[in-house]
């Protein structure tokens, strides 16, 4: 089979040199000609986990390639999938769809025998027909069909996601491209893999809903931390008590500064305004969304009270500012929050990420960025774990007390344990736990 991919982001390259492995010919579209030439010459422009390895090999095998050219991307393919980005549109936060409709009639112009438009991008409800009838009134007689199989990859384990699913969803405006997705996913039929086959607006919704359930799902663990913290109990084991119930399930339920990253916040966002347009409001996810965007507010707080209630003047040093570990990706992260409210309260913020620092120095202006962890530390009066990076989880504690002015830890992220910290000598706090010393 042959497919065309638009986009090389963070989902349309994992998804795309994922379908090579599976043996599909899949060329990659972009736009930005820097990606572009930059994938030609072997080189990966994200940071993905084993990545590099699969794009080298697929590439060698002469089944994935890359082009600015989607006119000859959609030479002979099966499916064109549509795999652009739909961040918040500014002002109203509904989706902003005009990566998409652009998409949608460059895929018209270059139609030229039947193929299944694939909407990969997580869309609004309606986007799948509003492409149909964009790509029906620049080619009335072209033949086509518009099929919605949203991404349920995680950026850090985006290969394992794509390769091992929980499930698969598509939703298709025909048996036609039923049975053309049906065969690009064949793989993960042979190792059993959910297939669920419904309507476009169905496999549309579905994706919101999983995304917003999720977010509701961190969303609550944080706040009964927050009781945890007012009550002396320990959120950890909260967490494992009902976790350990098959009804509630245990991941989801790590308490943090917060959800970001490149789809929680936008994606939630979206929902509310798809449903207050259509008059059915969901005020679970508004109420998610508001408590989320007050909670990454208040971790800078959080970090000045352990400073003894200011830090101006002082030097906080800050380990990981990106959503999450394992990936470059700074959208939305907490420390884009939290980084600014510190320094607007007169503090001299130092850090470090493993991965992150290039995309963050443009983002965060005024931080020093430091060479590692440790390099962060130098007379700082605090440091504080915004993201949990294995390289985080086991520091030299008597180097990071030495390093210090004061032995001043905050841990966003839970990875210390509290009653080692205070052995160490630390004034350590975390979040719903009790051993704040
Ligand atoms: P991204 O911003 O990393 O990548 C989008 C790419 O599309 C960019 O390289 C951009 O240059 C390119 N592009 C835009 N318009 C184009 C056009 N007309 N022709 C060719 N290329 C074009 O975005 P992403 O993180 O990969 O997300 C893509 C979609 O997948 C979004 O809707 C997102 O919500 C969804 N999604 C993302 C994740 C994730 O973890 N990042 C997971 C699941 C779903």
């Amino acid at each position: 089979m042959r497919i065309a991919m638009i986009g090389t982001g963070y989902v349309g390259l994992v998804s795309g040199a994922c379908f090579s492995e599976f043996g599909v010919h899949v060329c990659c579209v972009d736009k930005d000609a820097e990606k572009i030439e930059r994938l030609k010459r072997g080189e990966i422009p994200i940071y993905e986990p084993g990545l590099d390895d699969l794009v080298a090999r697929n590439v060698a095998a002469g089944r994935l390639s890359f082009t600015l050219d989607l006119k000859e991307a959609m030479q002979g393919v099966d499916a064109v999938f549509i795999a652009v980005g739909t961040p918040t549109r500014r002002g109203d936060g509904h989706a902003d769809l005009s990566y998409v409709y652009a998409a949608a009639e460059e895929i018209a112009a270059n139609l030229d025998h039947y193929t299944v438009v694939v909407t990969k991008s997580t869309v609004p409800v309606g986007t799948g027909r509003e492409v149909e009838s964009i790509i029906r009134r620049v080619r009335p007689a072209a033949e086509f069909d518009v099929a919605s199989n949203p991404e349920f990859l995680r950026e850090g384990s985006a290969i394992g996601d794509f390769m091992r699913p929980d499930r698969v969803v598509i939703g298709a405006g025909s048996e036609r491209a039923a049975e053309v997705m049906r065969r690009l996913y064949r793989p993960l039929y042979l190792i059993e893999t959910p297939i669920v086959l419904t309507s476009l607006e169905t496999a549309e919704l579905t994706k919101y809903a999983a995304n917003t359930f999720l977010a509701a799902k961190i969303t609550f663990i944080n706040e009964i931390a927050d009781l945890c913290e007012k009550v002396g109990a320990d959120v950890h084991d909260v967490a494992r008590g009902i976790g350990l119930d098959g009804r509630i399930g245990k991941k989801f339920l790590h308490p943090g500064p917060g959800y970001g990253g490149s789809c929680f916040p936008k994606d939630t966002l979206a929902l509310v305004r798809t449903a207050q347009q259509v008059g059915s409001p969901l005020r679970i996810i508004e109420t998610v969304v508001d408590i989320n965007d007050k909670r990454k507010k208040a971790m800078a707080e959080r970090i000045v009270a352990a400073c003894g209630g200011s830090v101006e003047g002082r030097t906080v040093a800050v380990l990981g500012v990106t959503f999450k570990p394992n990936t470059d990706d700074m959208r939305d992260s907490p420390s884009l929050d939290i980084i600014p409210a510190l320094q607007k309260a007169g503090a001299h913020v130092r850090a470090f990420d493993p991965a992150g620092m290039h995309e963050a120095a443009r983002l965060l202006p005024g931080v020093e960025w430091a060479k590692d962890a440790y390099g962060t530390l130098q007379d700082a009066d605090c440091v504080a774990i915004l993201t949990e990076w294995n390289e985080f989880r086991a520091l030299d504690l008597k180097r990071v007390k030495a390093s210090l002015k004061r032995p001043v830890m905050v841990d966003l992220r839970n990875i210390y344990n509290p009653e080692d910290m205070v052995r160490a000598g630390f004034s350590y706090s975390s979040i719903g736990r009790p051993g704040k010393a």
